[in-house]
This record gives C-alpha cells, structure tokens and sequence, in this order.
C-alpha cells in the first residue's frame, strides 16, 4: 500500500456532487440527482447524486475487492493513512468550515469551533486508538487458556444525518476504518457536501481505493440498499427513531450487527442549589446551539420552584441577547434551520404548544432574513412555559430551537417527570449538591448525563441512549469492539 498520494485535492464545490467509488468520483449510474439547497437562502447551489441499488451494488464490490488488503495490511498501516486523513482535515478546515455552513445553516464560528475540529479529533482518535486496542484472555488455572481474536466485520454500513454532519460521519467510519473493515458511508443529502469534500481528502491522503465508498442520495432507497445488502454485515445508523424501527426491522431478519443512536427528549434539570450563572449560560447552548438541532439538546428545562422566576428571567433575558441571521457572519448566534420541510414541522409544533395552553415567553415565530437570506428558513429561539408532562410538546422531539419551561418541588417528583418519555438520550443536571447529583445521575434514564456543564466530551467514553434513543454504544473501545467480530481460542495445556 502506498501512503504517498501525488493528488491535491480542490476544494471548490462543483454544481454536481459525484459518488466516491472504488478511489474515484464518479456519476450516480441513473443519471438522476437532486437539488441541494442552501437552508439561509432557500435557494438551490449544487445538485447531489440521486444513487440506487445499482451505486450501491458497485460499491460492494469494490470495498469486497479492497478488504483483504485492508484488514490485513496492519494497523500501524492503517493508523498511517488515516492520520494523513486527519492532516488534510485539518488542511482544508476553514473550506469544510464554510461548506459546513452553507450547506446546513448553522453559522460559519460554529463550524470552525466545534464541527470541524471535532470531524479532525475523530479520526485522530481511532487512528491512534485502534494501536492500544487488545483482546481479553481468560486463564482456566492448570487447564487451558482462552484467547480472544478480534477480526474486522467485513463490508459495513454508515448512515448519518444531517445535523452534525462531518463530525458524526466521521464519528462512524473512523472506528469501522481503523478496526480494517471497508465501508459503504451514506451521508444524509439534505446535508452532503462536506462528505464529498472529505473524499477528496481520503484520495489526497492515499487511502486505498475501494475502502471506503461514500454513496449519496435518498434515504429510502440509496440508504435502505446498503441495509438490505447482503454482504454488508453491520449497519451503523444515526437519526431519527422511526427510521431506526425501520432500519431494524429491515435488518434483524437478515442478522446483521446493529448500532442505532436515535432521538432524543433531553431533561435539563436546575436545583435551587446551583450556580445560576452557569446553569443560565449553560442553559442556552444546550437549547439553541445548531439552531436546537442537536441530539443531545436539552429541550424539557426543570427548574426548582424556588427558583423558577429568578432563573427564568435571566434565561429569556439571555436568549433575547442572540443573534439570529445570516451564517456567514461571524457574530451569528443562530443560523437557519436545516430545510424548508424542517423549518414547517417546527413551526408547526410551536402552533401545537400554543393550542395544549402554552404560553410563549419569547420567540414564536418565523423571521425573514436580511438580504441574501430573505428567503432563509430562519425561526426565533422559542422559550415556552405553562405545558402539562404529557402534552405533545413535552414528549415529542421538535430538534429546533424550542424549549419549556417547566417547574419542579422535589428531587423524586423531577426524577418522575424527567423519566416520563420514550427517549433516553441525555440528561443534564445543575446542583451543588454532589449527593444529589450522584443520586439523581445514577436514576435517570439516560446513557449520557451532565452534571454543572453540557456538551463536554472525551471520545474515550460510551455514547448512546436507552429506550427509544437506541441500540449500542459508540465511542472509545465500545465503537472498535462493535466494529469487530470476537472469536474464542480455547488452548488446552
Ligand atoms: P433521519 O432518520 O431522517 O435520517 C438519518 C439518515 O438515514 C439520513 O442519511 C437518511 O437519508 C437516512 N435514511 C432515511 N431513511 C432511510 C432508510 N429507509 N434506510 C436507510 N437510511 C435511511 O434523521 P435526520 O437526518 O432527520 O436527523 C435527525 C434525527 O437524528 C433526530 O431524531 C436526532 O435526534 C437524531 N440524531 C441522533 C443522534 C444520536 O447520537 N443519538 C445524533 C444526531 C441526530 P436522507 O437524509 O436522504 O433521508
């Protein structure tokens, strides 16, 4: 395997985005594509290939052909190549930055601060991690000894969507990679364009053709051929929980290894113990960072009785303060929500809190861009009190940039409400109480929990959701253990 590519990749965005296959950008078979649109202005710049099965199928093949190579040429090879990966992530960061942006809404300082950066540090981390990664042994005194190998699965599936969209792309194939499977990636085309950047960089970077192959298109039919292709062994999927039921029940027939990271309905709970400053700043990121379009957003805000009406007027006095507007200034707070479609169901859902009684406290309502982004899909951060636990809005997942308020007497009554939905994703806690927050940490249904801060993540640690949130962890050692087959040697003395 050569690790010197003599390629320089350009980074600007042609009209037609290509399918990246077998090493090569190539044309979706049918023809077809499909406008790509800029959510701050509402207007189609690029058209992205509309793949099928037939994509699909091509790029089967060619990840069969480059597995053996792949799997077997080493990890410090392997580790190689996708360090370089990392380098030109790094490289081309201001230009993944600004695609980022334009192509999700979400503003240009956020990118550059936490989506790229992130996108680099993902695959730097499985590259180097895959060289700690060992295998168990179990000893059976004066018998035997088991050893355990740990093979690459083969060909595997990586679906994402269209939030985050580089960091969690990247979040998914860097294990499968570095582990020495090949993979099919699917980002999701509302959101293509910095995967098809990132395969520039993969061919700039040397990396062998065949081993990964990024398809676009629809989610119901260039997604499900990669879950339903026999040959690929294990899908890992995140996005919404009706289409990880869907992915599941397409897969489970067919025995495949499943990773599910789904929706969520994020408690974000204020004892009256805690440092408000933090809990009210912390408070507004974890409402409104990508527009609220984030998984582990915290969209149910409980706060402590006594402290309800200090807290919420410095909270809506801080959300008063950002900035919606056009991404690509460098002082917008809030960007555009991701597509017109998304930018309805929202609005949509802030009618519904209104008619279960809600009371709107700021926000509301659409806002027209200026200039450029006046056909934008711009919306108000929206703060909501006075809804019942049970209503839609306090059970369904909005992912935009809406949150309730909501008021608590004690540690088990908000322990109840927090625990009272389908989703078990996250769950952020602010008290000074460390009894409390061990207790309370340790009950609520969560896989994830924060405790006087959000968002703060070591990649070594288990991601992942209970309940309607999902299947699996990624993360460290759990995502090289998913992406790996375990077998047991049993050696008899
Ligand atoms: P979707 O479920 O609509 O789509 C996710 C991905 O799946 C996209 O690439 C989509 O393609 C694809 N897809 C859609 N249908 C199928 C199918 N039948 N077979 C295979 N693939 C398919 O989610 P969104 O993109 O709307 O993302 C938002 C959701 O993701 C939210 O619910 C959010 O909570 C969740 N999410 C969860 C995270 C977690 O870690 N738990 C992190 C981030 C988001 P296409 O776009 O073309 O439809």
């Amino acid at each position: 395997m050569s690790l010197f590519s003599p390629y320089i990749c350009s980074m600007q965005v042609e009209q037609f985005l290509k399918n990246y296959i077998n090493g090569e950008l190539v044309e979706p078979l049918s023809g077809q594509y499909i406008d790509n649109v800029e959510p701050a202005t509402g207007k189609v710049y690029a058209n992205i290939p509309s793949s099928d099965a037939k994509d699909v199928e091509s790029a089967v093949q060619a990840a069969e052909q480059a597995f053996p190579l792949w799997s077997n040429v080493g990890v410090k090879a392997r580790s190689e190549v996708m360090l370089k990966i990392a380098a030109g992530i790094k490289k081309y960061q201001k230009e993944l930055a600004a695609a980022e942006s334009m192509d999700n809404g979400k503003p240009v300082a956020l990118a550059e601060l936490i989506d790229i950066p992130r996108a680099h540090d993902n695959i730097h981390f499985f590259a180097t991690a895959i060289e700690h990664f060992a295998s168990e042994s179990h000893h059976m005194e004066n018998l035997a000894i088991n050893y355990t190998l740990r093979r690459p699965i083969g060909m595997v599936g990586c679906i994402s969507p269209w939030n985050l969209p580089l960091y969690l792309f990247t979040w998914k194939i860097a294990p499968a990679l570095a582990a020495g499977n090949c993979v099919i990636a699917k980002p999701s085309e509302v959101t293509p364009l910095t995967a098809y950047l990132f395969s520039k960089i993969c061919i700039e970077a040397g990396l062998p053709k065949g081993v990964l192959n990024i398809v676009h298109g629809l989610g119901p039919i260039a997604g499900q051929a990669i879950v339903e292709h026999e040959k690929i062994k294990a899908v890992s999927f995140t996005g919404g929980t009706k289409t990880g039921e869907h992915i599941a029940r397409t897969a489970a027939p067919m025995f495949k290894k499943l990773s599910l990271e789904l929706g969520g309905k994020n408690p974000n709970i204020i004892f009256d113990d805690a440092d408000l400053a933090n809990a009210v700043a912390t408070s507004v990121k974890a409402s409104f960072s990508n527009q609220g379009q984030i998984c582990l957003c915290g969209s149910r805000i409980y706060i402590q009785e006594s402290l309800y009406n200090e807290f919420r007027d410095k909270f809506i006095s801080a959300v008063a303060k950002l900035k919606v507007g056009d991404p690509k200034e460098n002082d917008t707070n809030i960007g555009a929500v991701v597509s017109q479609a998304h930018f309805e169901k929202v609005l949509n859902h802030i009618e519904i809190a209104k008619e279960e009684g809600g009371q709107v406290l700021i926000g509301g309502q659409a806002l027209k861009g200026e200039g450029r982004c006046a056909d934008g899909y711009f919306i108000a951060p929206t703060v909501i009190e006075g809804l019942q636990p049970n209503c839609l809005t306090n059970q369904d997942e909005i992912f935009g940039p809406v949150v309730t308020l909501n008021k608590f007497k004690t540690e088990e009554e908000v322990l109840a409400l927090a625990n009272n939905t389908k989703y078990g994703l996250s769950a952020t806690i602010f008290t000074n109480d460390l009894k409390r927050a061990h207790r309370v940490a340790e009950n609520i249904d969560a896989g994830i929990v924060w405790v006087n801060t959000w968002l703060l993540r070591d990649l070594r640690t288990p991601f992942g959701g209970v309940k309607n949130s999902g299947v699996g962890r990624e993360g460290g050692f759990e995502a090289l253990r998913f992406f790996t087959e375990p077998k047991n040697v049993c050696i008899k003395y």
